[in-house]
């Protein structure tokens, strides 16, 4: 079975990789001369499945099992490629309504996840042991090198126009925002900024998630007082980076943890998720007019987290075809 995949993001990288270990012969087309240029580089890496408030409905359990595969697969891509992709065991979650989270600490801890009540720098939140933060582009390499080591093929700067057919058995479209001028599915563009800062003092602190009343934020320790924060939500963005976002993200960290007031940017970058319109993310299935060909994209602010069930989704569907 021929199958070949278009686009390299996360998405496109673990199909190929799941699709590879299933036996199959597997070639990625991306467009762009190397990987992680999409939505995928600029991630911050959080897997939030247990801390997610959502406990309802088909997302929710895509994030669970998701979250189990990758505690097959993040041991295992880290022994086949040497690559360090795993970045921190647990997250420590500060909720903008408590009672809401003690209810969720009860469905969590029935389904064997339990929510630890904790205090951290002051705050009180509660510890998720099971979720997880990784890198994002080591976990894409190490995916991409894992590949090729059973044997997928990947071709860099080879672009999917619409109307061609790829010579294969079956077609995977996993080209994140691009897979809306391929098929027909429409996905809006949502803009999300990250800053890493250099904030002394914070030795020690978690990967934090944050729930305010603006939404929620993420604050990444990376080592050496080094910490990502992000990311933006922006339905109109302009063009991003933008600079008032650096002092933004910083204010919402300072009301929680004041030693971010005086942090010195280091870096700060942005990139657009792919949002479906008018349905819920991400978009899993078989094209109307073309059976032999799959539609995996529209993962909008979870596609890190969802890559791995995406991948084990593709492929019992490609079986369900043979
Ligand atoms: C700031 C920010 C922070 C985020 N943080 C997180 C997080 O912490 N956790 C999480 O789970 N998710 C996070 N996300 C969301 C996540 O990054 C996306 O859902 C995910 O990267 C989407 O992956 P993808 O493979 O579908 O798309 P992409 O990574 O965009 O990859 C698509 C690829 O397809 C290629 N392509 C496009 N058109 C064609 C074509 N015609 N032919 C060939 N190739 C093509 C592109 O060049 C690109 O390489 C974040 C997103 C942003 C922007």
């Amino acid at each position: 079975m021929k199958v070949v995949v278009i686009g390299s993001g996360i998405v496109g990288s673990a199909i190929a990789f799941h699709l590879a270990s299933l036996g199959m012969a597997v070639e990625v087309w991306e467009a762009l001369p190397q990987a992680g240029l999409g939505a995928t580089g600029a991630a911050l890496g959080i897997l939030m499945a247990v801390s997610s408030a959502k406990t309802k409905g088909k997302t929710a359990q895509l994030r669970l099992d998701s979250l189990a595969i990758y505690e097959q697969w993040l041991p295992l891509l880290e022994r086949m490629t040497g690559r360090k992709v795993l970045r921190h065991r647990g997250i420590f979650c500060v909720p903008h309504d408590r009672a809401l989270w003690q209810q969720l600490s009860g469905v969590r801890a029935a389904q064997g996840y339990p929510l630890q009540p904790q205090s951290v720098w002051g705050l009180e939140g509660f510890f998720s042991a099971a979720d997880r933060v990784v890198h994002p582009l080591n976990l894409l390499w190490a995916l991409i090198e894992s590949a090729a080591l059973l044997g997928a093929k990947f071709h860099w700067g080879r672009k999917l126009v619409r109307g061609e057919v790829p010579p294969a058995d079956r077609v995977v479209i996993s080209s994140g925002l691009g897979s809306s001028s391929l098929v027909n599915l429409p996905l809006q563009a949502v803009g999300g900024q990250c800053v890493t800062v250099e904030a002394k003092h914070l030795e020690g602190l978690p990967a934090t998630h944050i729930v305010d009343d603006l939404g929620d934020f993420n604050i990444v320790p990376l080592g050496n007082s080094r910490f990502s924060i992000g990311a933006t939500v922006e339905f109109n963005p302009t063009v991003l980076p933008r600079a008032e976002n650096e002092r933004h993200l910083l204010d919402r960290a300072a009301v929680y943890l004041p030693q971010f007031q005086q942090a010195k940017v280091v870096e700060s970058w942005a990139n657009y998720r792919p949002r479906p319109i008018g349905r819920s993310a991400p978009v899993i299935e078989f094209l109307p007019d073309r059976s032999d060909w799959i539609v995996a994209s529209g993962h909008y602010r979870n596609g890190i987290l969802l890559a791995p069930i995406t991948a084990q989704i593709v492929g019992e569907m490609i079986f369900s075809l043979a």
